[in-house]
């Protein structure tokens, strides 16, 4: 049994993070979608409210779990006896940072695998960042993630902005 783990922060989840993921658990036994509690940057949504709306977004597929994580990516796999970390790669840029992750991630533990999968097309340019620039500026972002996420991130604009 092939146990993978996509780690992210998720802030919020878009539909380039879901497509990933579905396409990474159709390749493993399971998928475990790992929402990082407390990254060293600034985020919109809280570690429960990310915790909640990625586990809403995978609500009806059946080898997909989500949970939430502290500390090391690799001492997390390491824990939930996990062989493979899943990433997405989208444009060029991506890249550099992927391949430093991927090599320190090796160099701390040899033993799980890191497994790149390049971004459907029509996401190429989607990004959490996106999503929150275009909202916060009061743009359209129904087409860029699901119909709660869009709430939920309109509902936090305009509580910030009031
Ligand atoms: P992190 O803070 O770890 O970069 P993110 O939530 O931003 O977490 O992203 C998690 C993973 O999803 C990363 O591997 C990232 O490259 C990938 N990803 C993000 N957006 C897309 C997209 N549009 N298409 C494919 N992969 C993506």
């Amino acid at each position: 049994m092939v146990r993978a783990v996509f780690p992210g922060t998720f802030d919020p989840i878009h539909y380039g993070h879901i497509d990933i993921a579905r396409r990474a658990a159709k390749l493993f036994d399971e998928l475990i979608v790992a929402v990082y509690d407390r990254p060293l940057k600034n985020l919109l949504f809280s570690p429960q409210e990310r915790l909640q709306q990625v586990t809403e977004a995978f609500s009806t597929d059946n080898n997909i779990k989500v949970v939430s994580y502290q500390g090391l990516t690799v001492e997390f796999c390491r824990k939930i006896d996990a062989q493979v970390m899943v990433r997405g790669l989208r444009v060029f840029s991506d890249f550099e940072l992927e391949f430093r992750m991927a090599l320190t991630n090796n160099h701390l533990d040899p033993g799980i695998e890191v497994v790149a999968l390049i971004t459907s097309e029509k996401y190429t340019f989607l990004s959490s960042t996106t999503v929150k620039e275009i909202a916060s500026l009061g743009g359209d972002i129904s087409g860029m993630v699901p119909q709660s996420i869009h709430w939920a991130v309109s509902r936090k604009y305009s509580e910030i902005n009031q």
